[in-house]
């Protein structure tokens, strides 16, 4: 199959959250499996130059390509003026930003003629739309568009109809209206021959007036083309027993590299390094990912000797109130405000436990990276935390979970995995078993590659 594969971030290129990374290690399974697939994404600061050659020119965009191999190609549309700039996204011309990236994009993907469009999130939703009503020469190209996060919709004032360009009169409920708005996310759920979201439990979720975010109506009609695929992992570059990332090694069979990495994590934090539990904390902090649950409760953990080592970004009150609480406990609590992957991989290397209470979760990585990394889980029964964490009272146990995002089910929760810990035996099987699970892309990419087909 002849994938063009279009998303507004692609790690290492660019990357703010699970989506940069699923942009690159879907691709590249797809590619391993045999499929062409070119990956299309913007050309920010982030990206490096050197090495990329131009490829394809619009009237405002230069798209510049580098081969991966025979196979795969990661190719970035260049217009500085709307992307060479120091933050992502979060500017107030977004819509035009990656309207006229989505747009341009389309240029090159009728030079090519794929077989499907593939594309991610509100910044590049417009594409089955574009392509539907604008487009005669791609009548045969099929496209998927999926579901990342719910959460972010790319509405905009309805104003913007005109601005981009687009027909007012389909400025309509059944097209890209939603509540008199102009909704990216709206246009790619309508236009798109397939819908996908990032895991079958937030595929079911989504059609709920409690977790739709508006959407459930909108979805409902739409169930029969919605698909939960679960997200996978890129096992090349989390994988505990090759990770340059790590001052040690290690696998299920010999732990004793990953007792170098938490003895490296405390000490580089300069955290006390008793027995008690090291619990573990990457992500942005936003209150999706319950980091107010998370500040309620740990301070009673650390009064009794735990610790904890915290790395994100996100709202300031959250971002402040962590700070406030290292100060509270200098020696039990260390916080980086910052995006670090290396520190990422260290953090996931060096816990006995990942603290991830999230309040909606499409897929989540992080919860994946953790058990292979050894890194027993705390999760919220939801979405992709659900489909991948198994709780403690089964025999095949990955984690511990709670099914109530409320500070006292966490906080029992918690209690569990702490007590889990000190009974050594229990600990090491959750463990194991965590680190022994095949999150690799490979199941989720021939699922992709079914829904390409069909
Ligand atoms: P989301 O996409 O909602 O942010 P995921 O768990 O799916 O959550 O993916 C988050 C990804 O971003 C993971 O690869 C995680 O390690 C990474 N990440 C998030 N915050 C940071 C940070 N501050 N520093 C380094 N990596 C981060």
């Amino acid at each position: 199959v002849k994938i063009f594969f279009l998303s507004s971030e692609v790690a290492p290129f660019s990357k703010s959250g699970g989506l940069g990374d699923v942009s690159s290690s879907l691709p590249r399974a797809l590619a391993q499996l045999g499929h062409q697939v070119t990956v299309v994404s913007p050309l920010y600061k982030t990206v490096p130059r050197a090495s990329l050659t131009v490829k394809f020119r619009t009237q405002d965009f230069a798209f510049l390509s580098q081969q991966e191999n025979s196979n795969l190609e990661f190719v970035f549309a260049q217009n500085d003026t709307l992307f060479a700039r120091s933050h992502m996204y979060g500017a107030s011309d977004d819509a035009r930003r990656f309207f006229s990236f989505t747009q341009a994009s389309l240029e090159l993907a009728q030079h090519l003629q794929p077989d499907v469009i593939h594309c991610n999130d509100w910044q590049t939703a417009f594409a089955p739309y574009l392509v539907k009503t604008r487009i005669p020469t791609l009548h045969k190209t099929r496209l998927i568009f999926t579901i990342h996060n719910l959460a972010y919709q790319g509405n905009f004032s309805k104003f913007e109809t005109e601005n981009l360009g687009l027909a007012w009169a389909d400025f309509t409920y059944d097209k890209f209206e939603f509540h008199n708005q102009l909704s990216f996310m709206k246009a790619g759920i309508q236009f798109a021959d397939a819908v996908t979201t990032v895991s079958p439990s937030y595929a079911r979720e989504i059609l709920t007036p409690e977790n739709g975010m508006g959407f459930h109506d909108v979805l409902s009609h739409r169930k029969n083309i919605l698909h939960g695929i679960l997200n996978g992992v890129d096992v090349n570059e989390w994988n505990p027993s090759t990770d340059m990332l790590l001052p040690a090694q290690f696998s299920s069979r010999d732990l004793s590299g990953k007792n170098g990495c938490r003895n490296a994590l405390l000490k580089r934090f300069s955290l006390n390094d008793s027995l008690s539990s090291v619990f573990g904390i990457v992500g942005r902090m936003v209150e999706q990912k319950g980091v107010d649950l998370i500040q309620s409760v740990v301070p009673h953990f650390l009064e009794h000797g735990c610790k904890a080592v915290v790395l994100g970004t996100g709202e300031k009150q959250f971002e402040n109130q962590w700070l406030k609480l290292q100060a509270q406990f200098p020696t039990q609590l260390s916080v980086t405000i910052g995006f670090d992957n290396a520190l990422a991989h260290l953090i996931e290397a060096g816990s006995d436990f990942f603290l991830m209470p999230s309040r909606f979760e499409p897929c989540g990585l992080n919860q994946m990276y953790s058990m292979l990394y050894g890194a027993v889980p705390i999760v919220h029964e939801v979405g992709g935390l659900k489909d991948t964490v198994i709780d403690a009272v089964n025999e095949n146990a990955t984690g511990f979970t709670f099914s109530t995002p409320s500070a006292d089910s966490f906080r029992k929760a918690l209690v569990r995995a702490v007590d889990s810990f000190s009974q050594a035996v229990n600990y090491r099987r959750i463990q194991k078993n965590g680190m022994t699970r095949d999150f690799s892309w490979s199941k989720s990419a021939e699922k992709y590659v079914s829904l390409y087909k069909k």
